[in-house]
């Protein structure tokens, strides 16, 4: 390695450890994985509401927004109880559910507990129970903070790969492919993978919150078993880009199993009655 090289990867380990240790340190719930995150709650949920809002005004602009009838009393009733569990562990959350006509097979939860599903999920989570997974995956991303903490990781490196490629600024031609390499080694050693790592959290999490709520936990497993073979077909729907299926995942599920049937026992207990 040439001498700028070295004092390339000396300035990137600097704005690396500068970045991560400026940021906020934290506990998720449930797995009680330590987690740095580039933002605090209130930006997170400033973010959230404007991007709920935006949303809302746009498809309401195109007659989308369902606010009546046995779709939406699903989503609300659902919704609802998840959100109660969700703010067990985030009480700040001001939490929100909004229905969107629209054949995407697909929800997501913004950060602060803004919750949008689509009515094509609703061909394919048949049960409450099955509705609880996915509500229960989706508020787990939210509460764990994994959009703050990509925001982080992005940062830290685009700020590693500025800095180490910053050796080399004054040959542009260098400083295209170092800047280019670092970038597409990133995405493949560090994003990829901590994605992965992200979407089993959030299903663990997930599971645990709707056996908290009081919903059949295995009614996961058939829920992503259905999703798997609606994959088969043909191209696979939208949510499955996202949130990539699969044996491992069920597997990992089926592991947590009875730590979430013992979450619900605990649940029919202190509510002293079975949910339907
Ligand atoms: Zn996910």
């Amino acid at each position: 390695m040439g001498r700028r090289a070295v004092f390339g990867v000396l300035v990137a380990i600097a704005v690396v450890a500068f970045t991560w240790f400026s940021s906020e340190k934290q506990s998720v719930p449930v797995t009680g994985r330590t987690q740095r995150v580039a933002m605090s709650d209130t930006q997170q949920e400033q973010l959230g509401l404007q991007v709920f809002d935006q949303t809302l005004q746009e498809q309401q602009g195109a007659g989308n927004v369902i606010t009546t009838g046995p779709q939406y009393a699903q989503v609300e009733r659902v919704a609802k109880r998840i959100a109660k569990v969700g703010a067990v562990d985030k009480p700040e959350f001001d939490w929100a559910v909004a229905l969107v006509h629209s054949d995407e097979v697909n929800a997501f939860c913004l950060p602060g507990g803004k919750i949008v599903v689509y009515t094509g999920l609703l061909g394919v989570a048949k049960t409450d129970d099955e509705l609880a997974t996915v509500l229960g995956h989706e508020v787990a991303h939210a509460v764990a903070e994994h959009g703050a903490e990509r925001i982080l990781r992005e940062q830290l490196t685009q700020r590693a790969v500025t800095a180490a490629s910053g050796a080399f600024a004054d040959d542009p031609q260098r400083y295209q492919q170092v800047a280019g390499l670092l970038g597409a080694g990133a995405q493949v050693g560090l994003s990829l993978p901590w994605g992965r790592a992200q979407e089993s959290e959030a299903d663990h999490i997930g599971l645990i919150y709707m056996a908290r709520a009081g919903y059949d936990p295995p009614a996961a497993l058939t829920f992503w078993k259905r999703m798997q073979r609606t994959t088969e077909g043909g191209a696979p729907p939208e949510y499955l880009s996202t949130h990539p299926s699969g044996t491992t995942r069920i597997k990992q599920i089926q592991g947590w199993i009875p730590e979430a049937q013992r979450e619900r026992t605990q649940h029919d207990e202190v509510e002293g009655d079975v949910a339907a």
